[in-house]
Parts: C-alpha cells; structure tokens; sequence
C-alpha cells in the first residue's frame, strides 16, 4: 500500500503498474524496479585511478607522506617501456594519498 507524499492519500494502482494520486496526479512507478547488479569482471586489475576500489588489495605497514597513517595498500604496475622497472604504488587506507616508489 502507497500513499501520496504530499496529501497522504492512498495512491490507486493503473494498468500500467503504476500509483496515481486521485487527488493531486502524483504518481509514483511501482512493480518490479530492481536492478540487476552484474557480477565482478574476472579481468586482473592491473592498473588503478583515483577511484578505483583499493579493498582487494594488500594492505603493507607503510607510512603515509600526507597523514601520517601507517597502513597502505600497494599494487605494481609495469611501465610502457620492459627497460624501466616495474613501479610500486602505495595508497594511504586512512586518506587516500597515492604516491609511488621507484626504489
Ligand atoms: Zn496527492
Ligand atoms: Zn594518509
């Protein structure tokens, strides 16, 4: 059962699934609305921007430039060039701060 959000009458339900308000027209979608999560990429995350989701990775004791925390995720990444070596990035679990390491 719905009710109208603005005159808190009880919503009529029309053919088409939805809920009509007799007295202000406010109507609302209803039935099935879900949406369908699809499950994870099976592709190996190699590379991370800013946003991408650090949770799966290893969290190493690490002490942050930016906040001073001292647990970090770390992933590798090889660069374009098989010459240069691989680069280690650290982001910061407290704040976020992303730096890498050459060494
Ligand atoms: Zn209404
Ligand atoms: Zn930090």
């Amino acid at each position: 059962m719905k009710f109208c959000p603005k005159c808190e009458v009880r919503l009529k339900q029309d053919s088409s699934n939805s809920f009509i308000c007799p007295k202000c027209s406010y109507s609302e979608k209803g039935g099935k609305d879900r949406k369908q999560v699809k499950g994870e990429s099976s592709s190996i995350i190699d590379v991370l921007d800013e946003n991408e989701k650090t949770e799966t990775l290893p969290v190493i004791k690490m002490d942050c430039e930016k906040c001073g925390h001292t647990e970090a995720v770390w992933w590798m990444l090889q660069t374009r060039s098989a010459d240069e070596p691989t680069t280690q990035f650290y982001r910061c679990i407290k704040c976020n701060y992303t730096w890498r390491n050459y060494a």
